[in-house]
C-alpha cells in the first residue's frame, strides 16, 4: 500500500520526564498517539522507525561541550540545564531519538517513500542553541534535519516555516548568516525569549533570508492566513525551497495554558495548505513538520489531527477558502504584517 503521509511515533519520547507539572510533559504525545489510534486515523499513515542520532550528527549544529554536558546527565534522576529545561536519566537518550526521529522523516519524504511527514517526537527543539539548551528545548531539531538533509540529500535551499508561539531564537540564530535555510517565523510578542523582532532579518550571506512577524496576543485563523498567503507564500515560491520544514507548535491553538492566540484546527489545516502549496509548486510536495509546543491536550490532539488529514489529502482546502478566512484580518495584524512587507521588499518580489 502506497502512503502519501508518514508518521514519527515510538513510545520511548514519553521516557524525556521534565518533572511533576511541567507543561512540556510524555501526556502530551500520550494524547496524540491516542488520536492516531482513532478508527478515521489508524492505519493510515506510514510508520518511520525513527533513530538515535549520532553525535557527529548532533554536533552539525551543537558545541562539543554542550553535547558532552548534556551526555552527562544519563541515568542522572535530574539535572537542571536551564530554567525551563530540566532532564532526567533517559533525556540524553530521548534528544537523540527526537533528532534522529525528524532525520529519518526527513529521509524517506527525500526518498519519495512518503510525499510528506510529521515527526511527533519530544524533547521539542527551537529555542535550543549551539551552545545551550533553552525552553524545554535539548537539542534543535529541525536545525539538525535541516543540516542533514542538506549534507546527505545534496540540497541547496530549505524553508524553515516556525509557526509555534514562540521564536525559534536557537534555529533563527544558526541560520542568520546562511541563504541555504530561509527561516520564516510567526510569534506571540512581546513574550518569551524576547527574539525574534521586525528588524532581525539575517546578516552578510543570510540578509534577507530571516523574516519575523511578531504579533500581538489573540490572533486567529484570519490573521495567520493573511500572513501565510500575503508575505510567506510568494517569498517562499520566489526562494523556491527544495524542501519545507515546519517547526509546528500547537501553542498557538486556541485555550493553549501558555499562549493567548486563537487558532482552531482549521485554521492550522489551512496553515498547512498554504505550505503544502509552496511544496507542491516547488520541491514536488515535499515537506516535514516536527512537534515543538502546544499544551492544551485536546486541542493539540485535535489540531494534530486536522493538521495530518490536510497532509494525507483527506481535506483539501482550496485559495478561494484560505481568502475568505484571511479577509477578516485584524487591522493591527495587517499594519504588522505590511511593515514586514516593507522591508522584506529589499529582497522579495512583494
Ligand atoms: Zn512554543
Amino acid at each position: 500500500m502506497d502512503y502519501t503521509t508518514g508518521i514519527v511515533v515510538d513510545n520511548r519520547y514519553l521516557y524525556h520526564d521534565p518533572g511533576f507539572g511541567h507543561p512540556e510533559s510524555p501526556d502530551r504525545l500520550l494524547a496524540v498517539y491516542a488520536m492516531l489510534d482513532e478508527d478515521d486515523m489508524r492505519g493510515r499513515f506510514l510508520r518511520i522507525e525513527p533513530r538515535m542520532a549520532e553525535t557527529g550528527e548532533i554536533a552539525m549544529v551543537h558545541s562539543r561541550s554542550y553535547i558532552e554536558h548534556v551526555a552527562s546527565t544519563a541515568g542522572v534522576p535530574c539535572t537542571v540545564l536551564d530554567f525551563d529545561t530540566v532532564t532526567s536519566a533517559d533525556s540524553w537518550d530521548t534528544a537523540l531519538l527526537a533528532a534522529g526521529g525528524l532525520m529519518n522523516a526527513v529521509d524517506r519524504v527525500m526518498e519519495g517513500i512518503v510525499k510528506n511527514a510529521f515527526a511527533f517526537v519530544r524533547p521539542p527543539g527551537h529555542h535550543a542553541e549551539t551552545g545551550g539548551s533553552g525552553g524545554f528545548c535539548i537539542f534543535n531539531n529541525v536545525a539538525i534535519a535541516a543540516e542533514h538533509a542538506r549534507k546527505k540529500h545534496g540540497i541547496k535551499r530549505i524553508l524553515i516555516v516556525d509557526w509555534d508561539l514562540h521564536h525559534g531564537n536557537g534555529t533563527q540564530h544558526f541560520f542568520y548568516e546562511d541563504s541555504g535555510v530561509l527561516y520564516f517565523s510567526t510569534h506571540q510578542s512581546p513574550f518569551y525569549p524576547g527574539t525574534g523582532s521586525i528588524g532581525e532579518m539575517g546578516r552578510g550571506e543570510g540578509e534577507g533570508y530571516t523574516i519575523n512577524v511578531p504579533l500581538p496576543r489573540g490572533q486567529g485563523d484570519a490573521d495567520y492566513l493573511w500572513i501565510f498567503r500575503k508575505l510567506l507564500e510568494p517569498t517562499a515560491i520566489a526562494y523556491r525551497p527544495e524542501l519545507v520544514l515546519i517547526s509546528a507548535g500547537f501553542d498557538i491553538c486556541r485555550g493553549d495554558s501558555l499562549g493567548a492566540m486563537n487558532v482552531s484546527e482549521h485554521g492550522l489545516a489551512g496553515m498547512t495548505r498554504v505550505l503544502m502549496n509552496i511544496a507542491d509548486k516547488c520541491c514536488e510536495g515535499r515537506l516535514a513538520a516536527t512537534l515543538e509546543g502546544g499544551y492544551n491536550l485536546s486541542m493539540l490532539a485535535r489540531s494534530a489531527k486536522a493538521v495530518l488529514k490536510e497532509m494525507r489529502g483527506d481535506t483539501r482546502i482550496s485559495n478561494e477558502e484560505l481568502d475568505k478566512i484571511s479577509e477578516k484580518a485584524e487591522e493591527t495584524t495587517r499594519q504588522v504584517a505590511n511593515n514586514v512587507i516593507q522591508r522584506a521588499r529589499r529582497y522579495w518580489p512583494l
